[in-house]
């Protein structure tokens, strides 16, 4: 990979904060956009502009045509069987959302229960609380070790029949664990219990088959994998789809309305209910074929060296705790260092123009089981370099003599 080629790529990058050169390691929150991504929405709103699936003039058709390749690039990216099984949605947290409501109002009832983990962010936890709620069905959470991993032999005990779903993340974004999805989706299936994976954390950084996963559903955002925001995407296994009710009514999710009823269309116009932000559908798959150019072997391979990198030069550091250190990991590293609290550290780093994430991450129950408020977390993508670790490693020390 030619990271100063791919950098360019990128003007943020070469921007200054407080007169010092941007570092940006906070990409698990959100990437930064290739130019191409910018100038694709530029461009469709300069030529492209009408709305899709409404008219039979050329610019409607012409959006329309680009959407539906749109969808197309994203089931190729993600090897869905049919790209009626790729709905278009805000983001991860809508997809998730989405499923809650939907799979809950058809398949289950007081008492049902949902399996999540200790290790969720808040949009795979909060949607189900909402459900709890509104059906009375329970949530069941699996535990997780001192290195952040999944304990499976826990997840088996908590399967019931009462067990309706499992929705678990792929990557923390606290801990950056890559939980071992296929055997979890094989135990599931083998109580016939279905599957949601969480990929915000996984699709920018490891290849995925969701006809090889076998998931039923897996959900992610555009604004994490170099794309827009505003746009997400929930693939979901048409079988599921077809027997969940719509989410939202109006729009392209009726096939004919009357007072006295109405029928709904069919995959995936039924979960698309209103104007969809088409433009940020064409540049995700934009930023989907800029990904695929460069190869997600080789940014996995290269964002594993940086991350290797930056966990041995942390680990020189006194005091410092890493929250999360399977050996199975990717490019996302929480820590604190001594009693600096994370968001002194994350202010202080942001005078030297380095941006970390601070606080709960989204993920307060792990916060809680982790007995601590915070972290400050580096995430990191394949356009940084050693040389922004080593500035960020001079930060922490800089910050820590400080402290005393
Ligand atoms: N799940 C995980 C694992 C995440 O990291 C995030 C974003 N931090 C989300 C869900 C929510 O994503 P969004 O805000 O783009 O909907």
């Amino acid at each position: 990979m030619d990271i100063e080629q791919i950098r360019s790529d990128f003007p943020i990058l070469s921007t200054t904060v407080y007169g010092k050169p941007l570092i940006y390691l906070d990409n698990g929150a959100t990437t930064q956009k290739p130019k191409c991504v910018v100038e694709e929405i530029e461009n469709i709103y300069y030529t492209t502009n009408a709305n899709v699936h409404r008219g039979v003039h050329y610019l409607s058709q012409q959006a329309t045509d680009l959407a539906e390749e749109a969808r197309v690039v994203v089931q190729q990216f993600i090897n869905a069987g049919h790209s009626k099984e790729v709905i278009f949605t805000r983001g991860t947290t809508e997809s998730i959302n989405l499923v809650a409501h939907s799979f809950c109002q058809q398949f289950c009832s007081q008492g049902d229960e949902i399996i999540i983990s200790a290790m969720e962010h808040h949009a795979n936890i909060v949607s189900w609380q909402l459900q709890e709620s509104i059906r009375g069905i329970k949530l069941k959470i699996i535990p997780i070790n001192e290195k952040g991993e999944l304990i499976l032999d826990e997840f088996k005990k908590l399967i019931s029949p009462r067990t309706r779903l499992v929705s678990v993340t792929h990557v923390s974004n606290v801990l950056g664990t890559i939980n071992p999805v296929e055997e979890i989706i094989g135990i599931a299936h083998s109580h016939d219990i279905p599957v949601l994976i969480d990929a915000a954390q996984s699709v920018q950084h490891i290849g995925i088959d969701v006809q090889k996963l076998d998931c039923d559903f897996l959900v992610f955002s555009g604004h994490k994998i170099y794309g827009p925001n505003g746009v997400g995407v929930l693939y979901g296994k048409e079988k599921w789809l077809n027997l969940m009710p719509p989410y939202q009514g109006g729009g392209e999710m009726i096939k004919t309305v009357s007072f006295k009823g109405t029928t709904f269309n069919e995959l995936p116009f039924k979960f698309e209910a209103g104007t969809p932000d088409y433009p940020a559908v064409i540049a995700l798959a934009t930023a989907i074929n800029y990904i695929k150019k460069i190869g997600l072997d080789s940014i996995k391979a290269y964002e594993d060296e940086l991350l290797r990198y930056c966990t041995d030069e942390l680990l020189k550091i006194d005091g410092i705790r890493i929250f999360g250190t399977s050996d199975n990991k990717s490019s996302v590293i929480s820590f604190l260092v001594g009693n600096i609290h994370h968001y002194d550290m994350g202010m202080l780093l942001d005078k030297m123009g380095i941006a970390v994430r601070t606080g709960h991450h989204c993920a307060q129950p792990l916060m809680e089981e982790l007995g601590i408020e915070g972290t400050v977390r580096a995430s990191l993508a394949f356009y940084n370099t050693k040389k922004e670790i080593d500035q960020l490693i001079a930060g922490i020390k800089r910050v820590a003599s400080m402290f005393g």
